[in-house]
């Protein structure tokens, strides 16, 4: 049992090694450059050797000559082209092909990261790569290969995504190598100036850390989550890495509890292994952040992976539970209520020995590896036919892809996709029951997800068993308790009930409660009501019953000519209508799929 893990950097350090490293923006004369480039020629005369090992201890029977191949055409096409730190360019494909080698990808995979900017920085062709070394990897070299900005302008950006996603569609390891790209590119930033490295890591946390959590490859979005982090709050993680290496005890306590669980296991005659599971800084960040805690908030963790089906986890959670009393509300079932990615597991919080309050994972093996690796999965464990638990993981990918044919403009392309991963979802618990809800939902959105009637007249609640606003932003797991006025009368009895209030539109999530708070003042004929109103409860109508049929709208570009086409003199106008009811919502968006699945 490896208790004395650490800080658990499953692909590695996620940070430059030396802090000198770091803040040397200034560029390296030639001698250091030609010196460093000599080091790393001398210093090991089989480069490709770590990557080969790494890749032979998870698929030992991998073809490594392909490797050397790719590596010396890399080599040579990228040969007298240096990093912005001075190191021979081709250190950055072959740390690229070695994270996703951690990852367990495939040869192809491989393969295609050392070659990934040979046909964008090099004068190899497309058609070279492909006559070399196929389809398959010139496919996902084409990928990531970002188009022009000096042909492109502005709209490089979009259309490089836009690209990259549509490639992804056809072949998901286009996204990895990307992800993984990124990784050593933003452990390597310290080399540029203060502010790319900024941009560079907002632009990061912006379409990319989303993506990779979309993906379920947690052991890559751990390092990603932690280096933007290094880079956009130095401070914060300076603080936290002070804190993680003192911890006097903290090792010692992790084995007395992980011993103690086995034996609790044992007895319940659950098998299973009990491993301590630090977390990341980022995670540590968030949480202290989030409790507007002085020290950072980090609790000991321990994940019990069970020998078994899933309901041995159930059985597991017993074992512990009778061990440890639970902490109220922090028991969260992601196997029942999964997350919008491959992550399955319970949680659940325990004071432990010494009354230390103690976080505990459960998840059967199959669980641990997909919440670990996700779509890089069947690519480490292919012999394995475990079918991915849970919904397909990339029906979300092919929505995505859906409205991006409707999209002319790249820009607004790149809005959508930030939007729609932007869009997370909570689970909330209530009276029994999981709901989900989007990110940032309050106690008033759960009302109205309840029932109309609780939503209007919702007077109070309890985010677990604590009396809160009603705008607090709800948490992921949070066990909620709504009270209503007429809580305990008849239903329907008449009563005198004071209603909603015009402020809840300021902070509700959902769309389902703003336009029940909405309709609650335009059936009461409410002078507050304006059009700018109607226009917006329109909107949400649409977007509400395009759901309902698995759509969305990446523009408005179709639905301006669906109202134009219907004889409104304008969108507006329409929204109103669909708003008033004068059209029906779901014969709009009837037209409106039509037109755009059968735009002739
Ligand atoms: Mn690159």
């Amino acid at each position: 049992m490896d208790v004395d893990a650490g800080h658990g950097a499953a692909l590695g350090r996620a940070l430059p090694a030396t802090p000198s490293q770091v803040g040397s923006a200034s560029p390296l004369s030639l001698t250091q450059r030609l010196r460093s480039f000599l080091s790393f020629q001398g210093n090991d005369d089989d480069p490709v050797s770590e990557l080969a090992r790494t890749h032979r201890s998870i698929h030992p029977s991998a073809d490594v000559a392909l490797l050397r191949r790719s590596y010396a055409i890399a080599e040579s096409m990228h040969r007298g082209q240096f990093r912005k730190s001075g190191d021979p360019y081709i250190t950055h494909p072959l740390a690229v092909a070695q994270i996703c080698a951690e990852l367990g990808m495939d040869t192809t995979t491989l393969v295609a990261s050392l070659l990934h900017d040979t046909v964008e920085d090099t004068s190899y062709t497309l058609e070279a790569l492909e006559g070399d070394f196929g389809a398959e990897v010139t496919h996902l070299v084409d990928g990531v290969t970002k188009f022009d900005k000096a042909f492109y302008g502005k709209a490089a950006e979009g259309e490089t995504i836009r690209k990259m996603i549509v490639a992804a569609g056809k072949d998901v390891r286009v996204l990895v190598i990307k992800l993984a790209d990124r990784l050593h590119n933003m452990r390597t930033l310290g080399a540029r100036s203060p502010a790319s490295r900024a941009r560079i890591a907002n632009a990061t946390l912006d379409v990319l850390v989303p993506l990779c959590d979309r993906l379920g490859i947690q052991a890559l979005k751990r390092d990603l989550d932690d280096v933007v982090l290094y880079h956009l709050e130095p401070d914060s993680f300076a603080r936290i890495e002070e804190h993680v290496k003192n911890r006097p005890g903290w090792n010692e306590y992790l084995t007395d509890v992980s011993a103690k669980a086995r034996a609790a296991l044992r007895r319940s005659r659950v098998d299973a292994e009990v491993t301590a599971r630090p977390r990341h800084y980022y995670s540590i960040w968030k949480d202290t952040v989030a409790g507007g805690h002085a020290v950072p908030l980090d609790l000991p963790r321990i994940a019990v992976v069970v020998d078994g089906p899933e309901t041995d986890c159930y059985a597991a959670l017993g074992a512990i539970h009778g061990r440890w009393r639970p902490v109220a509300g922090r028991f969260k079932d992601f196997i029942a209520s999964p997350k919008n990615n491959l992550y399955r597991s319970l949680h659940t919080t325990v004071v432990g020995p010494e009354g230390r309050l103690v976080e505990v994972l459960i998840r059967t093996q199959t669980m641990h590896r997909y919440s670990e690796y996700g779509v890089a999965t069947s690519y480490r464990y292919p012999k394995v036919s475990d079918e991915p638990p849970g919904s397909d993981q990339l029906t979300w990918l092919k929505r995505v892809l859906d409205w991006q044919q409707d999209t002319t403009d790249a820009a607004q392309f790149l809005d959508s996709l930030r939007c729609d991963l932007a869009e997370a979802q909570i689970t909330v618990f209530a009276h029994g029951n999981a709901y989900e809800l989007p990110s940032g939902s309050t106690p008033v959105d759960l009302a109205y997800e309840l029932g109309t009637q609780k939503g209007d007249q919702c007077i109070a609640a309890t985010i677990n068993g604590r009396l809160a606003p009603l705008s607090s932003p709800l948490r992921d797991g949070d066990v909620v308790e709504i009270f209503s006025e007429n809580d305990g009368q008849v239903e329907n009895e008449p009563s005198s009930s004071r209603g909603p209030r015009k402020e809840w539109l300021g902070f509700v999530k959902s769309s389902q409660a703003q336009m029940q708070i909405n309709r609650f003042f335009d059936e009461r004929n409410e002078p507050g009501i304006s059009i700018n109103d109607k226009v917006r409860l329109g909107r949400a109508t649409i977007g509400l019953t395009l759901r309902k049929h698995d759509r969305g709208l990446a523009s408005e570009v179709p639905l301006r000519r669906l109202a134009e086409d219907m004889g409104y003199p304008d969108l507006e106008t329409l929204l109103v209508a669909v708003c008033e009811r004068t059209v029906e919502p779901d014969a709009v968006v009837e037209q409106l799929i039509a037109m755009v699945d059968h735009p002739d």
